[in-house]
């Protein structure tokens, strides 16, 4: 289990966008069950509240949020799945220490050329909510292929 404190870990999430202003709703992490990337803008896009944003971004999966919710603990579809770090299964590999010393397991940081890639297609599709999940027009969630 790889622990680190929160500066560092802030600082692995900025490193993401090197030379520019932090843009924050662009800030990944990676389901350590699943592999998908995910960031503030698939929550929102999946309609989930800031609040709830706020509490599960890196701490549950996104497809808790769209109809990944039925995909498998570690079934990699690229779309998102049911874990969360607060169930059962321990799959993380993350502890981010808080100043007042607090544990918390959490998501890894992206690699920069992965949130950079999501935040492209965010920028291309607005539909789409992780590299491959969108929103269709009718307001349902499906699975792109493409
Ligand atoms: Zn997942």
């Amino acid at each position: 289990m790889k622990k680190i404190t929160y500066k560092d870990f802030a600082r692995l999430l900025c490193d993401q966008f090197p030379g520019e202003d932090t843009p924050e709703q662009h800030l990944a992490v990676v389901c350590p069950s699943c592999g998908t990337v995910q960031s503030e803008t698939s929550f929102t896009r999946a309609e989930v509240d800031e609040e709830t944003i706020y509490r599960v971004l890196g701490f549950s999966c996104i497809g808790r949020y769209t109809d990944a919710i039925e995909a498998q603990v570690g079934e990699k579809t690229g779309r998102g799945c049911s874990y969360t770090l607060g169930g059962l299964f321990k799959l993380h590999t993350l502890v981010v220490v808080k100043e007042d010393g607090e544990e918390r397991p959490s998501f890894e940081p992206a690699a920069p050329a992965q949130a950079q890639e999501l935040r492209l297609l965010h920028q291309r599709d607005p539909d789409a909510i992780t590299i491959r999940s969108r929103r269709s027009p009718d307001g349902r969630f499906f699975f792109s292929k493409a």
